[in-house]
């Protein structure tokens, strides 16, 4: 029996960027959205990923350092991942479960809004965000975690769904970085599946590409084949999280089945 279950995505600001950040042999200038999503299931109001800090929003510079301007940061006050939630009728204190799916810093940036929430992760992002390969520690903002470190963590070890009726998957998708999670979700009429950072860009999924900084190439390759044996088993709508195709095609998606 299916599960009523609502999906939206939320926006998180923009990035603009050399598209050779993103994946193997990209040229050229790129605008990406830095989304969170929000699912309301009858069992919990699920997040998945917080996007940036807070903090940004006056002080971008002090908060990411010189990351900030070389990746054309633009976020807003009403782009906080708080604000977008109470957009929607609900407060940041609603969320019960918090899935982060990796460890980077447009991910983990509204952690401390969600002191009550349980925090899902791939159990090695959590000592990877503090001990990064020296070539991506610039991707990583440690105060987020540290901030945290009370709150209720479940590290995950193995793919988890998350209320035991097939609404709600989180999958390990190691590569990008060690813990790298996507998530699929069952809508009542579909399947989408949330990619994570498993790819950034949509040749990064054809040609199964990885992003020069991953942990991983290896396994990013392997994850990448792995998603789109999940997508094609369910028949799911792959949305890459970065992309703003896959974005406006999920934003009309929740319009009819959310
Ligand atoms: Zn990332």
């Amino acid at each position: 029996m299916s599960t009523p279950v609502q999906l939206w995505a939320l926006d998180g600001g923009r990035f603009t960027l050399d598209r050779g950040l993103m994946v193997v042999g990209g040229s050229g200038t790129l605008t990406i959205p830095v989304p969170t999503y929000l699912i309301r299931h009858p069992r919990g109001l699920v997040l998945v990923d917080t996007g940036l800090a807070p903090a940004a929003v006056e002080d971008p510079e002090g908060t990411y350092g010189p990351l900030a301007t070389m990746l054309g940061l633009d976020f807003t006050e009403d782009l906080r991942v708080d604000r977008q939630i109470e957009a929607l009728g609900f407060a940041a204190s609603d969320v019960t479960h918090v899935i982060i799916s990796h460890s980077h810093f447009d991910h983990t940036g509204g952690i401390s809004l969600f002191p009550n929430a349980q925090f899902l992760i791939g159990a090695p992002d959590l000592s990877y965000a503090f001990w990064p390969l020296p070539a991506a520690s610039v991707f990583f903002r440690s105060a987020d975690l540290e901030a945290a470190r009370g709150f209720h963590w479940r590290p995950l070890t193995a793919d988890l769904d998350l209320f035991g009726d097939g609404t709600i998957r989180i999958l390990l998708m190691p590569g990008h970085t060690p813990g790298n999670t996507s998530t699929l979700v069952r809508l009542e009429d579909r399947h989408v599946l949330l990619t994570g950072d498993t790819v950034h860009v949509s040749e990064a999924l054809t040609a199964e590409l990885p992003m020069p900084s991953d942990h991983s190439t290896l396994d990013s390759v392997h994850s990448i084949r792995r998603l789109k044996d999940i997508a094609h088993a369910h028949e799911a709508e792959v949305i890459i999280q970065h992309d703003f195709d896959d974005w406006n095609r999920l934003r009309e998606i929740t319009k009819v089945s959310g």
